[in-house]
């Protein structure tokens, strides 16, 4: 089988990338194992703000209406709907950090997404809030999940291959051959696993795992996203998504008991509802030492590329990314050098 790009892993990086080509009607085919991935079980929040600081997040404007747009058409294209806009309530700590978000919300990179009117502990009965809420405004939680399987199921279920590509059977040459398949060039979508790419694995690829909870309460608004020392978010059928840890030094994906009992910890300081866990899960997100992805072609290899290191924000950042990835590709457009894989070249001769 010949086509113009074979991509390597399927989850939102992978699907991005194969939606750039699809668009501009280039043939393609995507090899990924039927496992569960990062993105499947990410929160899905679309946020162009930093929650933390009340700051907006690196190039959040042109992130958030490039994936708003990207996110609906995809809905109209899987015929289900996926994008769900919500508002994310703050719970704010202190006094200090009510006066800090007015401030914020009154600068010109933040108004548009952050509410200057705060909402009162008194709105909702349900969570703890004493020193009120701030809302921020164009926010949105997309169904990763749903996204993918109907992707495969109803665009591209002849284009995928359900496996594990071994890096070892790939030939390189003017065609990239892998199996029975003959690419102009291979874009690689790994996520984390992307650290045992030995066309890649000089890059600064760290990982943190993740572990959330999925919980059932059925008192509980759907309509807001809750975010106080964890995030709540609303899933459907009066279940919602809790969290999530970070750790740094754990690389596997199997849950613990700390996570859990860390979890509930925190959510029981916001929340006043009984609920029931129905999950527990852990995956780990592709972090990178300066926080910016990775994307970009091979320092030698001219048709070998990767789109990855999309940390906490993948959902955001990914529709652009594989936008700014595919220019680069088809009409040697420059990317920007934050997020070019160029900025660790040095890195990849020195070896
Ligand atoms: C708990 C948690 C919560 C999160 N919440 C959010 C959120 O709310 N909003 C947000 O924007 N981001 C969130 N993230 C981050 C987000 O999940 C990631 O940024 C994003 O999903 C990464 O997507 P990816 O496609 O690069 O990697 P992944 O989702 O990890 O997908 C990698 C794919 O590559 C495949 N693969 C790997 N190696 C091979 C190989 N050799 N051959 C074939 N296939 C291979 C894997 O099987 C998988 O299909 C969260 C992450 C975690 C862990």
């Amino acid at each position: 089988m010949k086509v113009d790009t074979l991509i390597v892993g399927f989850g939102i990086a992978g699907l991005s990338y194969a939606e750039q080509l699809r668009r501009h009607k280039k043939s393609y085919v995507v090899v990924a194992p039927d496992e569960e991935s990062a993105s499947h079980l990410a929160a899905g929040i679309v946020n162009p703000t930093v929650l933390k600081r009340f700051n907006p997040v690196w190039k959040a404007p042109v992130f958030i209406d490039y994936a708003f747009s990207f996110y609906s058409d995809l809905e109209q294209l899987v015929q289900t709907n996926v994008l769900h806009s919500l508002p994310i309530y703050r719970i704010f700590n202190n006094i200090q950090e009510q006066n800090d978000w007015t401030v914020a919300a009154s600068k010109t990179s933040l108004e548009k997404y952050l509410n200057k009117q705060l909402i009162s502990k008194d709105y909702f009965s349900e969570v703890n809030a004493p020193f009120s809420m701030g809302e921020v405004i164009q926010s949105a939680r997309v169904d990763i999940r749903t996204l993918l399987t109907h992707y495969i199921n109803k665009i591209i279920p002849h284009q995928f291959l359900s496996e594990k590509l071994d890096h070892n059977e790939i030939i390189l040459g003017e065609f990239i051959e892998y199996k029975n398949i003959k690419a102009r060039r291979i874009v690689f979508c790994e996520g984390f696993h992307g650290l045992s790419n030995p066309y890649f694995n000089y890059l600064p690829l760290i990982g943190s795992k993740g572990e959330i909870l999925t919980i059932k309460c059925d008192q509980l608004t759907q309509k807001v996203i809750f975010k106080g020392p964890i995030f709540l978010s609303p899933m459907g059928n009066k279940t919602f998504w809790v969290g999530s840890t970070f750790n740094r030094k754990d690389k596997t994906t199997k849950v613990s008991e700390e996570g859990k009992e860390w979890l509930l910890s925190k959510l029981k300081q916001f929340l006043k509802l009984p609920f029931q866990i129905l999950e527990h899960k852990a995956q780990i997100r592709a972090t990178v030492i300066d926080r910016r992805p990775l994307l970009g072609r091979h320092p030698e290899y001219e048709n070998v590329y990767i789109l990855n290191g999309l940390g906490t924000r993948g959902v955001l950042m990914s529709p652009i990314l594989s936008n700014w990835l595919f220019r680069l590709i088809e009409n040697n457009e420059k990317l920007p050098p934050e997020a070019d894989i160029k900025r660790f070249e040095k890195q990849y001769f020195r070896n």
